[in-house]
């Protein structure tokens, strides 16, 4: 579902060029789980999205739901996002405005679904926030933040996630509740998930381990779990 060769990206700062990711290469299959670790500063956000299409490489091919994503123009890019591809990202990035329901709910609206309240409210249900669906980002802590992001992320049943951190700023006990989320949302949707952790633990759940150093793989590892 995700094929990624020879992906190199720079970042300029003033007169220098950055190399941040060179030579990487591998694959995620479909309904896969598969984790990208590395210490700060090895690329990990800088690759995700990349694959998810949010940002473009200096050169290499990625390929994404079938589709060689580098030929597509950033029209084209969001559709594909829209129909196949959920994000969450580590700081939620929720609307501030829009109460729990609407963070979910007018997203899908603005893609034409008729019943964008029910699918949303159904969402918030399973990830456990049947009763803070009125309830601002403000009022909501931290934890049910990052669980609206991820019901916002499956509202459109996409066929690939991609998460990053997102357990990172949450206690053990609420992160290893999103966790879970995500796994049963792996299992029951047959999403692909693609998280991007310093969590080894979590990294171990999943079926495959990407390493990163300094923006080149070091291993490419099938868990033993
Ligand atoms: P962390 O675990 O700390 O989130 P990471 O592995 O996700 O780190 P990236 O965020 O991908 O690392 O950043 C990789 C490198 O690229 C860092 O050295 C960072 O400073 C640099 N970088 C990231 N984004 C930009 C940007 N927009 N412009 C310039 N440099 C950037």
């Amino acid at each position: 579902i995700l094929n990624v060769n020879n992906l190199e990206k720079s970042y300029s700062s003033g007169s220098k060029q950055l190399k941040v990711l060179q030579d990487i290469s591998f694959n995620v299959e479909e309904r896969e789980t598969f984790a990208i670790v590395g210490p700060s500063g090895s690329g990990k956000t800088t690759l995700l999205g990349l694959c998810a299409g949010l940002d473009r490489p200096d050169s290499g091919e990625i390929s994404l739901c079938g589709t060689n994503i580098n030929l597509l123009n950033e029209d084209q890019r969001a559709v594909l996002r829209n129909k196949k591809v959920g994000f969450v990202f580590q700081d939620f990035q929720l609307l501030q405005t829009l109460t729990a329901l609407e963070n979910v709910s007018v997203p899908l609206e603005l893609q034409g679904e008729k019943h964008a309240s029910v699918t949303a409210r159904d969402l918030l249900e399973k990830v456990g926030l049947g009763d803070r669906l009125h309830h601002y980002p403000s009022q909501l802590s931290g934890g049910e933040q990052q669980r609206v992001a991820v019901a916002r992320a499956f509202s459109n049943r996409p066929d690939i996630l991609f998460a990053d951190e997102p357990t990172g700023n949450l206690d053990a006990i609420t992160g290893e509740k999103v966790e879970q989320l995500l796994f049963d949302l792996n299992k029951e949707l047959g999403t692909t998930l693609v998280i991007v952790t310093h969590d080894i633990e979590l990294a171990q759940k999943t079926r495959k381990i990407l390493r990163l150093k300094g923006g080149k793989i070091v291993s490419k590892d099938i868990s033993a779990s």
